[in-house]
């Protein structure tokens, strides 16, 4: 049987586009945003201000497009991994991950990727599909501590640059005073620098970017992550300078530390160099081994290092606290090849 077509993750605009269709009063698009983003119901049945008659015609044509997740696993840091199955029977994850002053939750924007990133469980899975902007938003709503999450970070499986229509328009339904009425500055949505969606992004959005960068030298770039290939570090780092992103609005870069490949001082002064001027800081993320790959982490010591050279050269460091390993959940760790294959 064929899956009705969902209305949750139609913006305003094309939800005014079905209610004409239907030959409906205008205002009734008003009424299924309320009900489908302010109210969060999963069913027509509960559309209360919406005739019966009405509901009955939505019924035949579109389904609500709420599912609620598969399984959920808790790691002993409390950080949370969902599995959800999408539309077409495939498999994502999201990570919700609680600290003392924060509840974030990381989404994924596809099933699988294509960037094959040498570090990275999803880009050995290969890509599967593009979730649509519905599936995206139905993590956030459909997860336990929906009413808790303060930020949303799109750090999951895929690169949301690859899928910019149906991420841009997620955005755009959570920042919307008619959508969820989040203010942008609780996003915040990575990239490993796909630029010519990710110029679309800083123009047509106002939420944080934060860049996979993990080598600033572009040769080992190269080695770890293909698109260096055909967009360069270099040139993501001078589209940045072209625009203004204001007071509020954040760049990062995150550089995860692989031990011996990208974690000497060299390292550290090449990256200082990319970065000269920018308005920007830098995030230090622990590697997580991932089966079959000749990569390790760093000890905390060497972090520590490479952060005491960034910030004697005035860049904001951070390092990341490790979350989620023991359940995969933590960063690079996001993959469901088995279950997409047990699924075949
Ligand atoms: Fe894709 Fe991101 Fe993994 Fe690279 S790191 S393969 S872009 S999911």
């Amino acid at each position: 049987m064929m899956n009705k077509e969902a209305l949750f993750g139609k913006t305003l605009e094309e939800l005014k586009g079905v209610v004409k269709e239907l030959k409906f009063p205008g205002f009734v698009a008003k009424q299924l945003v309320d009900w489908l983003y302010k109210k969060k119901v999963g069913s027509f049945d509960d559309m209360l201000n919406i005739s019966k008659k009405n509901r009955e015609v939505l019924k035949a044509r579109f389904e609500v497009g709420l599912s609620t997740y598969s399984n959920v696993q808790e790691s002993i840091d409390g950080t949370k991994k969902y599995l959800f199955k999408t539309v077409s029977d495939q498999y994502i994850e999201a990570a919700y991950i609680p600290s003392e002053n924060r509840k974030t939750l990381c989404v994924s924007s596809q099933v699988g990727c294509k960037m094959g990133c040498l570090f990275c469980m999803t880009g050995k899975q290969g890509f599967q599909k593009n979730l649509t902007a519905g599936e995206i938003l139905n993590q956030m709503v459909s997860i336990n501590e929906k009413d808790e999450l303060t930020n949303l970070v799109y750090m999951g499986m895929g690169e949301p640059m690859d899928n910019i229509d149906e991420v841009l328009k997620s955005l755009e339904i959570i920042t919307s005073e008619w959508g969820f009425a989040w203010s942008p500055r609780r996003v915040n949505v990575s990239t490993i620098g796909v630029i010519p969606a990710m110029r679309r992004f800083i123009e047509e959005s106002d939420c944080h970017l934060a860049i996979s960068m993990h080598a600033a030298l572009n040769e080992q770039r190269k080695e770890l992550m293909p698109i260096e290939n055909v967009y360069s570090i270099e040139n993501v780092v001078n589209v940045l300078r072209e625009y203004d992103f204001g007071r509020q609005r954040r760049i990062s870069f995150e550089y995860i530390m692989f031990s011996g490949v990208n974690d000497s001082k060299m390292h550290a002064e090449a990256l200082v160099k990319l970065i000269n001027g920018l308005k920007a800081r830098v995030n230090l993320i622990k590697f997580h081994p991932i089966p079959n790959s000749p990569l390790k982490g760093c000890s905390d010591e060497v972090m520590e290092k490479f952060k005491q050279i960034l910030e004697n050269k005035g860049v904001t460091t951070t390092v990341r606290k490790s979350r989620g390993e023991d359940i995969y959940a933590a960063c690079g760790l996001l993959s469901t090849k088995k279950l997409v294959e047990t699924s075949k």
